[in-house]
């Protein structure tokens, strides 16, 4: 039982985390991000952030003053809207202008709503501090692996430094990004949560490791996700038959990477644009259109 006192308050009340408060707390995302630096195999560009979204149709992107005011039309309708997210539709940090513009806006005119973001690293470190000085409650990082042998099978090529970087150097600098990030924002008080995509053949076995290491500095929370590799989708891993996990593998992963964290088996790895009550999405009540439509 790791958690401390003041991180159960906080996950205890939050839908993402809790149990019980996913069928009470509201949550929603808004899709300011449109840009990615690094390319997964299993991403599909055509939809939403696989980190965190399950492929669906690609979301509506905003900008930051659309997003706001979308937040403000959904909590005047769901009053238990507690929670807003940027998530996608690419990688929030790799659009640090829009993201903060949304955090900073947020935060001065409906500052009760807790704010979040989720990331798969790269830009982690160079916006650590500018994270720690919003009231964001929690940062997600996506991390699938600490070896840059195996991330030279997950990721294809990283844009860092204004070049395109592939293979084993790619994923060593990624990996070297992610983990100097979790360590900034655990050095800030900032809570982190680490969603990984179990691969099987490729990052199985390994994601323990990942497990380990990530607890060991202080991230409070490791979400294993099941990769969605269906061809239809046009993912490298989709067109190469790279298989999805079978249900028993998924729980015995989690089981082994779990500990105190089996709270978060509930994710359902919502789209970057999802709104309403974890399970339900209320998206299409919201878009543009209908909220301009409200005024
Ligand atoms: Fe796609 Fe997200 Fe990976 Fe970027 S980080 S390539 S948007 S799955
Ligand atoms: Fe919560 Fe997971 Fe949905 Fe994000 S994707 S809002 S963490 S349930």
């Amino acid at each position: 039982d790791h958690l401390p006192d003041t991180i159960r308050d906080k996950v205890a009340n939050h839908p993402c985390f809790s149990e019980q408060a996913h069928h009470y707390f509201a949550r929603m995302h808004v899709a300011v991000a449109p840009a990615c630096n690094i390319q997964c195999n299993y991403c599909n560009r055509k939809y939403d952030c696989s980190n965190e979204s399950r492929p669906g149709v690609v979301s509506e992107v905003l900008s930051p003053a659309q997003a706001v005011k979308k937040v403000k039309a959904v909590a005047a309708a769901i009053p238990q809207m507690s929670v807003l997210g940027i998530a996608g539709p690419g990688d929030p940090l790799a659009n640090p202008q829009r993201t903060f513009e949304t955090f900073r806006r947020l935060s001065e005119e409906a500052p009760d709503i807790k704010l979040c973001v989720s990331t798969n690293g790269l830009n982690l470190p160079a916006c650590a501090e500018e994270i720690s000085k919003h009231n964001i409650d929690h940062v997600t990082i996506t991390i699938n692996c600490v070896d840059p042998e195996i991330g030279a099978r997950i990721y294809p090529w990283i844009f860092w430094e204004n070049r395109r970087i592939r293979g084993v150097e790619a994923a060593r600098i990624l990996i070297e990004q992610q983990q100097k990030g979790l360590e900034m924002l655990i050095e800030r008080g900032v809570l982190v949560k680490v969603n990984s995509v179990m691969i099987p053949g490729i990052n199985d076995e390994h994601l323990k490791e990942v497990s380990r290491i990530v607890k060991e500095k202080g991230a409070f929370l490791h979400n294993v996700m099941p990769i969605i590799a269906e061809a239809e989708h046009g993912t490298y891993f989709g067109l190469t038959g790279q298989r999805e996990p079978t249900a028993a593998e998924l729980e015995a992963l989690q089981d082994a990477c779990a500990g105190d964290m089996n709270m978060m088996r509930h994710c359902r790895q919502c789209r970057a644009d999802a709104v309403g009550l974890l399970g339900e999405d209320r998206g299409e009540e919201f878009t543009l259109d209908k909220i301009d439509a409200m005024e």
